[in-house]
């Protein structure tokens, strides 16, 4: 096979070699440069490590100042901040972050190298609102939901949607809404932009990536931090919305009501095939909300770029990895393979 392939790797670790000097989302050893595509946990393993021995972090500067807001401390000296579209060399490899739609300040990255080839890897995104990357000799892509049944024909009213339950739920209460870190902050800015005006009920670590969003120029409006007194009177008020981890769901239950209010409570999941909204019970709603592409946008994005290869990252896409590495090959006509993996490249 040819030699892009030993330059773009899924390394056992989960970190995405792209060349010799530049490591993304995962750390290894002898690279000047660890570039993190965004704050998600799966794509900021063993970050300590490469703090220490990496010469430099790079990111965009939302993902590098959020970093902070998770408790990581990159010195000033090691902090590479980077805007999208803005190229910075490396040791002779160019290196440029793209804009993802994922979480805020999630981002894809190209690498040309100084032999010439050019090498990419999207990191989690969805479409659109993400720039496809041309011209690629390999693409190392993300393939959480690369099976054919995983598809979301709503992704593109699923704003507007969610926009109008939770509307609907404020006129008889406050409403939480239950997801993972990135996507509420995600969430935050969507309902926003749907002139959704309520105070935002949320904990410490979401209001400090809340005071980050907005000083990255994000309108995040209003948002009191559980616990405080701003935060008994928006209480009181029964006229809010509530962000709690997913992790919480389960727990719903035990809210006291508001006011008298009882509230509404909206899980987002990107499991959810069957409907766009599902009620489970007269106040409590799964909404089918991901910030990954589905299916039918992974085609599409593979199809656009026709990279030369594809990788598909299985450390984090499990046996979708699989499934869309082969179906890519089979019915798009571009050899693609699995990493880490020790199975060969199908044709
Ligand atoms: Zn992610």
């Amino acid at each position: 096979m040819q030699r892009p392939l030993e330059a773009a790797a899924v390394l056992e670790t989960g970190a995405i070699m792209l060349g010799s000097n530049i490591v993304a989302d995962g750390h290894a050893p002898g690279f000047s440069v660890r570039v993190v595509t965004h704050i998600h946990q799966d794509h900021i393993l063993d970050l300590k490590k490469s703090i220490r021995e990496a010469s430099f972090i790079a990111a965009t500067p939302l993902t590098l100042d959020l970093l902070e807001v998770a408790g990581y401390r990159v010195p000033p000296s090691k902090r590479l901040a980077l805007p999208y579209s803005v190229s910075v060399s490396v040791d002779g490899d160019v290196l440029t972050l793209r804009q993802a739609n994922h979480v805020p300040g999630a981002a894809e990255i190209v690498v040309e190298l100084s032999n010439g080839h050019r090498i990419g890897y999207t990191g989690d995104f969805k479409l659109p609102g993400t720039d496809i990357l041309y011209e690629l000799d390999v693409l190392v892509i993300d393939a959480t939901y690369g099976v054919e049944e995983w598809v979301r024909p709503w992704q593109d009213e699923i704003d507007i949607l969610l926009a109008d339950v939770v509307q609907e739920g404020l006129m008889h209460g406050p409403v939480y809404i239950y997801g993972y870190y990135g996507k509420i902050e995600e969430i935050m800015l969507l309902l926003r932009r749907h002139d959704v005006d309520a105070p935002f009920l949320v904990n410490q670590r979401i209001g400090r990536s809340a005071a980050v969003l907005e000083r990255h120029g994000y309108r995040v409006g209003d948002v009191v931090v559980d616990g405080t007194r701003e935060a008994l009177e928006v209480k009181r008020s029964g006229w809010y919305i509530g962000f709690r981890h997913y992790s919480s769901w389960r727990r719903r239950r035990m809210l006291p009501p508001s006011n008298g209010l009882r509230p509404v409570h909206v899980l987002l999941t990107g499991w959810e095939f069957r409907e766009p909204l599902r009620r489970i019970s007269p106040r409590e709603w799964i909404v089918s909300f991901s910030d990954h592409a589905d299916f039918r946008q992974l085609v599409s994005y593979v199809e656009e770029a026709r990279p030369r290869m594809l990788i598909v990252d299985g450390y984090r896409g499990g046996r979708a990895a699989a499934y869309f590495a082969s179906y890519v090959s089979k019915r798009l006509g571009i050899p693609a393979t699995v990493q880490p993996s020790t199975e060969r490249w199908t044709k």
